[in-house]
């Protein structure tokens, strides 16, 4: 111990205690001369992927891409009574949907496969062999029942539960006894002192001296499976990590991991742990209400741009917040070095925001134009289908100027099904008696409006309509403006309410207003 403090302390070394910054500053960020840039994210497919594991794989892609270096997925599904059917999917579908596909993983393969645990439990069997050689490993015979007693105990005298290392001292007799009657016991790893420090990217210089508050945890089950710390350190090692950047929950295991390193004989990559995500109010990310998770994300419109720019726009790892960047922009402006160790803060109550900005952007573009004309094609379909009386309303053309004329009123794509916008795709179904008790002008007002837009009327804007609509309320003795526009909203949409009719009308567009109208006239 004492060693180790001289040897931090030595001038022009960063001394280090328990994850304070201390000059991290200091220390190179980049890879190793000549090693290339291989960063992992490794979630254990016991749920769907949600925001917070979105931003650690972001943060991997990033600094992925910014080094030309290879972003890889790793599932960690060891704990075979945790899997979540469905989650191993659903984890690689949205990282797809969000436009980060990692490299290298379960379903696209690699030069460093398999990348689901389970399938590398002769590479975790190796190394727990070749520690139980060099005796930094050894065999544990402790009973289920033994082990639960020393918790019990723990707590009723309340202390942190911790095994007490009694198999440590088996002598090779006794060992050799035991395994006549229990050939597969667990193994654990002899948690050394003197944990090596270590300087994290992000929190500087940093070490936990693990043995002191642990006991020695088991790395190999009877059953053949590793658990998660060396499981990670062998995969780790084996797929050539350079940078692990993960959560900071991982943080207090990392003196353990290199104790592993060390006693493997192994060179460790680089650490930097990245700081939680919690909500705005400092409460953690909930996952109850399913609205963290990526999917409801997607299902609810939302555009992945518009996530991974509010997930970065949290303070970590840019010069400055700013709305609207692009994900090749994001890997631009990204430092590893201005990740701070604070919690991430982030307003969801944004996002809407987020969205419209990026909705219009991608609108601006030819090709992403096309494409949600597509989509919203198909949720006009989806929310209309059966009331569609006309297809035409589903003619690109008509989707596409409905899209660009309503963009900037708009957060997402839904907004334009909604009850308020349904006129837009649906005739409406209104009588002339209907009309005539709102004013018993229907023919004069009808025909009024379609000479507004023969000819040149294509070109109508909103307040070149209001003016001609209010000339034509004052021409009309005895009929006040409010009913004429009463009338006319509901011939052109069948509602007592909604957006203004001169709106509406650009919306629908001359030839729909025309068709909306004549049809008043034929009734
Ligand atoms: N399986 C761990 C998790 O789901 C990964 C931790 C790591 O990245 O080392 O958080």
């Amino acid at each position: 111990m004492a060693t180790l403090w001289r040897r931090l302390l030595q001038p022009g070394r960063v001394p280090g205690v328990w994850g304070r910054p201390l000059g991290r500053r200091q220390a190179s960020l980049g890879p190793d001369s000549g090693a290339a840039v291989r960063v992992r994210f490794a979630p254990s497919p016991t749920g769907f992927l949600h925001l917070g594991g979105l931003r650690t794989a972001l943060y991997n892609y990033i600094f992925a891409k910014k080094h030309g270096g290879s972003f890889i997925l790793r599932l960690e599904d060891t704990d075979q009574a945790r899997l979540v059917p469905g989650a191993a999917d659903n984890i690689e579908d949205m990282l797809a949907w969000a436009g980060i596909p990692p490299d290298e993983s379960p379903r696209r393969g690699g030069p460093s496969g398999p990348y689901l645990q389970s399938q590398r439990l002769a590479l975790y069997a190796q190394a727990a062999e070749a520690l139980l050689k060099t005796g930094a490993a050894y065999p544990c015979f402790c009973s289920a029942r033994r082990l639960e007693l020393l918790k019990k105990e723990a707590l009723r005298s309340h202390q942190t539960p911790r095994y007490d290392n009694r198999c440590r001292t088996l002598s090779q007799e006794q060992v050799a006894q035991k395994r006549a009657t229990e050939p597969r016991p667990a193994i654990r790893f002899r948690l050394e002192e003197e944990a090596p420090a270590f300087q994290d990217l992000v929190y500087g210089w940093t070490r936990h001296e693990v043995a002191s508050v642990e006991g020695d945890p088991v790395i190999l089950k009877s059953d053949g499976f590793p658990t998660y710390h060396l499981a990670c350190v062998v995969d780790d090692h084996h797929m050539r990590i350079s940078h692990v950047l993960r959560g900071s929950e991982w943080l207090v295991s990392t003196s353990k991991h290199l104790l592993l390193y060390r006693s493997l004989g192994w060179r460790p990559p680089r650490f930097a742990h990245l700081p939680l995500l919690l909500n705005k109010d400092g409460s953690k990310l909930s996952k109850r209400q399913g609205d963290i998770f990526l999917q409801w994300f997607s299902t609810a419109g939302f555009l992945p741009d518009a996530l991974l720019d509010i997930i970065t726009n949290c303070g970590s790892g840019f010069a400055e917040n700013q709305m609207g960047r692009t994900l090749p922009e994001l890997i631009a402006q990204f430092d590893l070095a201005r990740v701070t160790s604070h919690s991430a803060l982030l307003d969801l109550e944004k996002l809407p925001e987020f969205n419209r900005l990026h909705l219009r952007r991608l609108l601006s573009s030819g090709t992403q134009r096309r494409q949600l004309v597509g989509q919203l094609q198909v949720l006009v379909e989806e929310a209309f289908g059966s009331q569609l009386r006309d297809r035409a309303v589903l003619d690109p053309a008509h989707v596409e100027r409905v899209l660009l004329l309503r963009q900037g009123h708009i957060c997402r794509l839904q907004d334009l099904v909604s009850p308020e916008h349904s006129y837009l795709w649906t005739r409406p179904t209104v009588g002339r008696e209907q009309l005539g008790a709102l004013s018993e002008k229907v023919d004069v007002i009808a025909k009024h409006v379609l000479g507004l837009f023969e000819g040149p009327g294509a070109s109508l804007t909103q307040d070149v309509l209001n003016a001609a609509l209010k000339k034509l309320s004052d021409s009309l003795p005895g009929t006040k403006h409010s009913d004429v526009m009463r009338l006319l909203r509901m011939a052109l949409s069948g509602q007592r309410q909604g957006p203004p009719v001169a709106e509406m009308m650009v919306s629908l567009g001359p030839q729909e207003v025309r068709e909306r109208i004549q049809k008043v006239l034929s009734s």
